[in-house]
């Protein structure tokens, strides 16, 4: 690829918000950089290869030459350029909160009953595609590689093919993708899957979702050829073709792994453990989301405390549930629901000297959420479906070799990578999960430093950088058996025949 400074190709990356918040402090309007393995994954990319990152500020309410002023000034500081999509608070309301959040989350995370299937949430969807589009074609030319990210964004490359766009695109898809009876109930599921054949390269966490993918290509247009196996497969369709593959994203491991073992964390992690002494500790850190499986979580504690009484005073749940989506009124059912059992459970079994449930509604700050995957001996890990879960691998990266355990829900992404470290759970099976929690709080000390170190192993193997890497060099690679064939979670358990 060429350098780009000097009129190459660029890499153009373009997500729902940009890797800078604007926020106002007191009367200000002042930029943040955004944090997570995303920006630090891209950004080195993108200042190496000049770069241009296009995604909405995270603001309605700052004029657009403020906004304009203030990314001009952020992107001098990370090397690549920043440009904004300008949202209102209608597309906010209906494409943000409506179609992305109340439509596609829950119908790919596989809980259909949660949809709000409005007919204007579609309308603006493709108002913010359209919006999108223009701010690409203003930006981009013919050479450039065009990388969009996530469920908000999906029918952006059809919307840039109707305009004539020729340049190269890529779609990574960081949740599920679901099975074809549930995507069937989609009522604009023909639009969006002719959407996404307009990409370059379909990139999905799991063989699971790209399975799932593939099954509903088929069904729905049974003409088009699907070829090769590994980890990025061929569609065909008369002289197009697409590639779609399987690209688990991974942390940066080395980031973690060091940050657990700053001064910093060490002392407050040693703190947090002496206010617990002489328990195992089970932890939980989630965005307040129900896919997460935190209420299924607490009847599996629950379950385990009424089933192994040894366990009352040995143990104690820490469950940190992060603040999201508020204003979407089955997000607030949910808080009030875990509220209710975090204070029923305390009710039941607390006794003096022990509170079975440490429940924080907050965001950590990096040092407390480290201090924490640091002091506590075991992650449950629990969702109803997630598409990848990087606390799960955050937690692997930070913990001590010699005394952790994951547990992990068998329909998180990470399974699939994880399976042979992890103790594996069904999160709908209360009395499965509750077992599972025994069973980790005996478990000796050479168990868990042999799966944890086949856990650690994983993580640094595929981490961030694997990540971008192997999804950039399928999306320019010639040879398709560059890419060996992932690895894939099949449920365990009898075998049945009819
Ligand atoms: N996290 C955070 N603030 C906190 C606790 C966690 O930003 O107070 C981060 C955590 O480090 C992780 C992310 O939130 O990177 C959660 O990612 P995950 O894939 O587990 O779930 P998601 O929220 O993306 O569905």
């Amino acid at each position: 690829m060429n350098d780009t400074r000097h009129g190459g190709d660029r890499l153009v990356v373009v997500s729902n918000r940009l890797p800078v918040v604007v926020k106002k402090v007191g009367d200000m309007w002042t930029s943040m950089p955004g944090s997570g393995g995303l920006v630090s994954a891209l950004a080195p990319v993108l200042r190496n290869r000049g770069g241009i990152w296009i995604g909405w500020s995270g603001t309605s309410e700052a004029n657009p030459v403020t906004i304009g002023g203030l990314l001009q000034e952020a992107a001098r500081h990370c090397g690549y350029s920043l440009k904004p999509v300008f949202l209102d608070q209608k597309d906010k309301d209906e494409f943000y909160h409506g179609f992305a959040n109340e439509v596609i989350w829950p119908l790919f995370h596989d809980l259909q009953s949660h949809c709000n299937f409005a007919p204007r949430y579609w309308q603006a969807y493709n108002r913010v595609s359209r919006r999108f589009s223009d701010v690409i074609m203003q930006n981009t030319r013919p050479g450039d590689f065009i990388w969009i990210h996530d469920y908000h964004l999906m029918n952006v490359a059809q919307e840039l093919r109707s305009r004539q766009v020729t340049a190269r695109m890529g779609f990574f898809l960081h949740i599920p993708f679901p099975p074809p009876d549930i995507y069937m109930k989609l009522p604009w599921r023909f639009p969006i899957l002719r959407a996404l054949l307009e990409y370059d390269l379909l990139g999905f966490q799991t063989l699971r979702d790209r399975r799932n993918f593939l099954q509903c290509v088929r069904l729905i247009a049974p003409d088009l050829a699907i070829t090769g196996k590994g980890q990025v497969v061929t569609i065909r369709a008369g002289s197009r073709e697409l590639r779609v593959g399987t690209f688990p994203i991974g942390i940066d491991y080395q980031d973690f792994a060091r940050g657990g073992k700053a001064e910093a964390v060490v002392r407050k992690a040693r703190a947090l453990h002496e206010d617990l002494p002489g328990r195992q500790v089970l932890l939980g850190v989630d965005r307040l989301d129900y896919t997460k499986g935190i209420c299924h979580r607490f009847e599996a504690f629950r379950n385990a405390l009424q089933r192994f009484p040894e366990l009352h005073h040995r143990t104690t749940l820490v469950q940190v549930v992060v603040p999201s989506r508020e204003d979407i009124p089955k997000y607030n059912d949910l808080k009030m629901e875990m509220e209710r059992l975090v204070g029923e459970i305390n009710g039941q079994f607390t006794q003096s000297g022990w509170v079975p449930i440490h429940y924080i509604f907050r965001s950590l700050s990096r040092t407390e959420l480290l201090a924490y995957y640091r002091a506590c001996e075991i992650a449950l890990i629990t969702p109803l479906k997630d598409g990848m879960n990087l606390v799960a691998k955050e937690f692997c990266a930070a913990t001590p070799e010699n005394d952790s355990v994951l547990i992990l829900s068998e329909f998180a992404g990470a399974a699939a990578q994880l399976q042979k470290g992890a103790l594996l759970v069904n999160p709908y099976g209360v009395e499965e999960v509750a077992e599972t929690i025994a069973r980790a709080i005996a478990m000796p000390s050479a168990e868990r430093r042999t799966r944890m170190r086949k856990l650690k192993r994983f993580v640094r193997d595929y981490d961030i950088f694997w990540w971008v890497d192997s999804f950039l060099r399928a999306a320019i690679a010639k040879d398709l058996n560059d890419f060996p064939a992932p690895a894939e979670y099949i449920p365990r358990g009898e075998t049945v025949s009819l």
